[in-house]
């Protein structure tokens, strides 16, 4: 079993089926922290590390580029998945300037979205290939693209967590 050695996160894959539910409950988490309105939303902690917003940003955009690769796994034989351009997208939507009330609901919305997708899912469908492209060229199958979307709402949760407790402690 894979497991991140950042987040502690572990790949129980036999866990797929309930991954659209917990992908809801985290971003439910992840849109909470940034209704709270902190000062700190917009700042980096490090100049190479985004704010709590940049990666709310980066989070709705994961759940949007991921459910529509489990729907491209449905009708094509083994897709291969250009990488989304996490850093690219940092500048050309411009996340730093989004308001954080719109950021959250709109990963809730696409947490929504994924869920649904991921609830049609037959048995068979969870078996469907694809190729990942990150961290690097893996054939895959959706129960992995579906836990693997866990992962990036837990790892980013736990990186945004941290950043804004820092913040308050500087204070
Ligand atoms: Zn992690």
């Amino acid at each position: 079993m894979d497991r991140c050695a950042q987040c502690g996160f572990e790949y129980a894959l036999a866990d797929a089926e309930s991954a659209g539910p917990a992908i809801v409950v985290g971003v439910s988490q992840f849109a909470g922290l940034l209704r709270a309105g902190s000062s700190d939303l917009r700042h980096r902690t490090q100049p190479e590390t985004w704010s709590p917003l940049e990666y709310g940003c980066h989070l709705r955009d994961v759940l949007l580029v991921q459910r529509e690769r489990v729907l491209a796994a449905r009708r094509i034989d083994t897709p291969s998945f250009e990488p989304m351009g996490r850093d690219e997208r940092v500048v050309h939507d411009g996340y730093i300037d989004q308001d954080p009330g719109d950021v959250a609901r709109q990963m809730t919305d696409a947490a929504s979205l994924i869920r649904n997708v991921l609830a049609r899912l037959g048995d068979a469908d969870w078996e469907r290939r694809v190729v990942y492209n990150h961290p690097s060229a893996l054939e895959r199958s959706l129960r992995w693209v579906a836990v693997h979307t866990v992962h990036e709402v837990r790892h980013h949760l736990l990186d945004v967590r941290r950043q804004l407790t820092t913040s308050a402690d500087d204070a």
